[in-house]
């Protein structure tokens, strides 16, 4: 079938509109026509050369939309079904899998990182030329075919951009509260740098019951978005990792049980790691530079027995947490839809990014929807 696909020609290029061949569904694959797609700075970190991909490459991993057509032996889906992406297919028989770490699946790394799918071919192209997919996904797009562990299937009243979000920044955020700390009730927790992922967790963690949350950011605005959104406290970057944890702790009397870092900026990590109280942690989600070094004090690791928990999707398992967080969202304790500030057509993803990029946007969500049905 003809789509039309937003495609990058090249690190630091511009995405274009054009019209591509998808190829329909092989054995364990789905066509999903896609309804919303969120935007993320990962696909900035791939638009920028940041996260070099092969291209040409349609980006996007934060979809949602309807099943049309399933390849052979696919049981998880069937056509007509409303489905959220997750970018991690987990093989459920590789070591990582079997010690029950479905988000850090080994098999799927692979294709993910040379842009084909699960059998090592790619399923978009370009008058006879190669197009590659991105992180299975590539949700700017009308449609999409993708493996069918990609497909989480969503109940029909929850609308497809929330179901888009929690295909990554959401469950990224939650997750890294719900599942990587593992919040108890009454902890205290900090969140360190407030955009679409940041603020999911600031949300997972007033659902879980947590007690003092502080909320830190560069910008006002954010801080003041944090605070409707259930923070107790805002703390102003205050120039230096120590001066900002110093505040920190302050404002939480006395350190945080998780400091929970969206940022990947080292001196952020660090930030957190020091606001953290005995037997605290940081919990770091912000995905830094490759030759990043994030140096601690020592000293305090053994004496107050503080750690840092690295957390990747939130240590997510899609098909347990998407709808159990969906659920949370259609009972009104987790006001996910407040993440949205911008909705853009197709035409217009790298202005999505630019909003993101300038801290105008928290989330922009790319409206796929069929023309006749918006
Ligand atoms: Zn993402
Ligand atoms: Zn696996």
């Amino acid at each position: 079938m003809r789509i039309n696909a937003a495609v990058l020609e090249r690190a630091g290029g511009a995405q274009e509109v054009q019209e591509l061949d998808l190829a329909p569904p092989q054995a364990g694959e789905v066509l999903v026509r896609l309804h919303a797609s969120g935007i993320c700075h990962s696909d900035q970190n791939a638009v920028d050369g940041t996260d070099p991909v092969p291209f040409p490459s349609v980006l996007g991993h934060e979809g949602a939309g309807v099943v049309e057509a399933i390849g052979p032996g696919v049981r998880r889906v069937a056509v007509g079904d409303h489905v959220a992406l997750s970018w991690m297919p987990s093989c459920g028989e590789c070591a990582e899998c079997l010690r029950e770490l479905p988000h850090l699946c080994s098999t799927a790394r692979v294709p993910m990182g040379l842009g084909m799918l699960l059998d090592g071919t790619s399923r978009l192209s370009r008058d006879g030329e190669l197009v590659h997919h991105y992180s299975f996904i590539s949700s700017f797009a009308e449609a999409c075919v993708l493996p069918e562990g990609c497909c989480v299937p969503i109940p029909a009243d929850v609308p497809f951009d929330v179901a888009g979000l929690v295909g990554c920044a959401i469950s990224t955020g939650i997750g890294a509260v719900w599942r990587t700390a593992g919040l108890r009730p009454g902890e205290r927790v900090a969140i360190v740098g407030c955009g679409g992922v940041g603020l999911s967790a600031l949300l997972g963690a007033v659902a879980a019951g947590a007690g003092t949350i502080v909320a830190v950011d560069t910008t006002e605005r954010k801080l003041a978005f944090a605070s409707e959104l259930g923070a107790d406290e805002t703390v102003p970057w205050a120039g230096s990792p120590e001066a900002t944890a110093e505040a920190v702790r302050a404002a939480s009397g006395g350190g945080v049980d998780y400091a929970i870092e969206a940022t990947g900026r080292p001196e952020a990590m660090l930030a957190a790691f020091l606001s953290t109280r005995a037997r605290g942690a940081a919990v770091l989600i912000g995905i830094p530079r490759p030759d990043a070094v994030l140096p601690l004090p020592a000293l305090s690791i053994p004496r107050m027995e503080r750690r840092v928990l690295g957390s990747i999707y939130g240590s997510t398992y899609p098909e347990r947490d998407f709808a159990l967080t969906l659920e949370l969202y259609r009972r009104g304790r987790l006001p996910l839809d407040r993440l949205i500030t911008h909705r853009v057509p197709l035409e217009q993803v790298q202005r999505g990014l630019d909003l993101l990029l300038a801290g105008e946007a928290i989330r922009a969500v790319v409206d796929l929807r069929p023309k006749e049905r918006r």
